[in-house]
């Protein structure tokens, strides 16, 4: 394919952790909320934060926190949240706490460590912000723990009852539709449709590929959110529902991945739901299910499929580790970052110099460091066997040495404050509260090894699937073991 040679700049890319042969793939599945469907994040989130203060006013917490607003910039996915301490955290892969917030306030280096790192703790005790729709309801708990440090006394509860209670306010939020009948009257405000997006599936279905649909939104919000992505896009596929094969709504995943639920049948003017049995017609809207029965009667193997998602827990984990579908991460953020990352090369090549000037210094100060011990055992060894020409020469080489080293140590010393404001300066740029997604200083973060370990495929929009054949064997460069080098 002749586009494939174009090169491609990094946001348009798609990466590789795990070989996969688009050539085998015969059905692509796909996530809707950022996967098909684009969102106009900061007036959704927003709207999400704005309900749910709601319902803690009504609930009785005081009316102060309606004063509350949503700040959309402080939060990143990948993020732990730890519900006893109302703290924030960010860990690298080995679970190693590396930055840590308590409401809005970054806790110092020594009180960090007390807490989290000098004994290791479980990750699984904390919550995971993994969603989108996980970023406004953790922004809220961040205010309401600072809210209740400027004002003691005046929730009597503990930031984990807070927080429980957020949960279920969020839960009803979306059930009672506060937030999605908003958005289905307002979608011009809350979507930001992929204008590639139909010539990307297009060219799937033109390649042979058959696609299916598999949320967890309801079909009412299913059809106003997909027809205002692709409703009149494509003269041969008027209506959003010709592009899919099947379409599945209230799938439940990740337990669509694990249980044994029936399919329904949606009946669409009406939006009942009725017993379904047998094969799944085109065209059908469904509704529940499970992937075993859908593997049988759609007659794949779950290694035939290929699952695009964006929510590494339930679209990714589930249906790689039980079913072996292959799978595909969409990481909305690398869009913004990559480009951030390509511009600042040049600060990175820079970090590189001082890191290896400082490992230089290190080596030379402490081959030093070892010739100062020797002369002071040899001065004193001369001093014992009456030498004092010697042990007097040695004492003054030693003075020398030591004037050397002490230069050598305040040059370190400044390299090191150099190397770390530049890093600073690289990170806040990228994020200026939390630094890169991927990475913790050069670590890699605990999100970054969750992308290399679940998802075959990322990238940073579904779209960037136009670029590369749908015959393409993608090969993963990412085998290299420490020895091959
Ligand atoms: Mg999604």
């Amino acid at each position: 394919m002749s586009t494939e040679r174009i090169k491609l700049r990094k946001w348009q890319r798609i990466f590789v952790n795990r070989s996969l042969n688009m050539g085998s793939i015969r059905a692509l599945g796909f996530d809707m909320d950022h996967t098909l469907a684009h969102y106009n994040r900061e007036a959704f989130e927003a709207l999400a934060f704005r309900e749910t203060v709601r319902k803690f006013v009504l609930s009785g917490y005081p009316r102060e926190l309606e004063k509350l607003t949503f700040k959309p910039h402080f939060l990143i996915r990948g993020l732990l949240v730890d519900r006893e301490r109302g703290n924030l955290l960010k860990v690298d892969g080995h679970k190693y706490v590396k930055i840590a917030f308590h409401g809005r306030r970054k806790l110092d280096k020594e009180e960090r460590h007390k807490l989290y790192n000098s004994e290791s703790f479980k990750a699984q005790e904390f919550v995971s912000v993994d969603t989108f729709f996980a970023l406004s309801e953790v922004q809220l708990f961040v205010e309401i723990v600072d809210y209740m440090e400027a004002n003691p006394g005046k929730i009597k509860k503990s930031y984990r009852e807070v927080y429980d209670d957020l949960r279920k306010f969020i839960d009803l939020s979306h059930q009672d539709g506060s937030i999605k009948n908003e958005v289905i009257r307002n979608l011009d405000r809350y979507m930001s449709p992929d204008k590639q997006l139909a010539k990307t599936l297009l060219m799937q279905i033109e390649a042979g590929k058959s696609l299916f649909l598999l949320t967890n939104s309801n079909y009412e919000y299913t059809n106003a959110v997909m027809g205002h992505a692709l409703d009149g896009v494509s003269a041969d596929f008027p209506s959003w529902r010709d592009f899919f094969d099947v379409v599945i709504v209230g799938a439940g995943k990740p337990g669509f991945f694990m249980g044994s639920q029936p399919f329904y049948q949606v009946i669409p003017e009406s939006n009942l739901l009725k017993p379904h049995d047998g094969p799944l017609a085109k065209g059908a809207i469904y509704h529940g299910g499970n992937v075993r029965l859908f593997q049988k009667l759609m007659g794949y193997r779950g290694d035939e499929i290929l699952y695009v998602g964006d929510h590494i827990y339930g679209d990714i984990i589930r249906s790689k580790g039980i079913v072996n579908w292959r799978t595909m991460l969409v990481v909305e953020e690398l869009d913004h970052e990559l480009e951030l990352l390509e511009k600042s090369r040049p600060e990175l090549e820079r970090i590189k110099t001082r890191f290896e000037d400082r490992e230089a210094l290190e080596e030379r100060l402490q081959i030093l460091r070892s010739k100062i011990a020797n002369n002071y055992r040899h001065a004193e060894k001369a001093t014992e066997h009456g030498d004092l020409r010697k042990a007097k020469h040695l004492r003054r080489e030693n003075d020398k040495l030591t004037r050397k080293a002490l230069s050598m140590e305040r040059e370190l010393e400044t390299n090191d404050l150099e190397l770390r404001s530049l890093m600073d300066h690289r990170e806040r740029k990228i994020h200026p509260v939390w630094g890169e997604l991927m990475r913790v200083g050069f670590e890699r973060s605990r999100f970054a090894d969750q992308v290399e370990d679940y998802a075959c495929i990322y990238t940073s929009r579904l779209s960037n699937l136009r670029f590369y054949s749908p015959f393409k064997r993608y090969h993963a460069t990412t085998d290299a073991l420490p020895h091959d080098s």
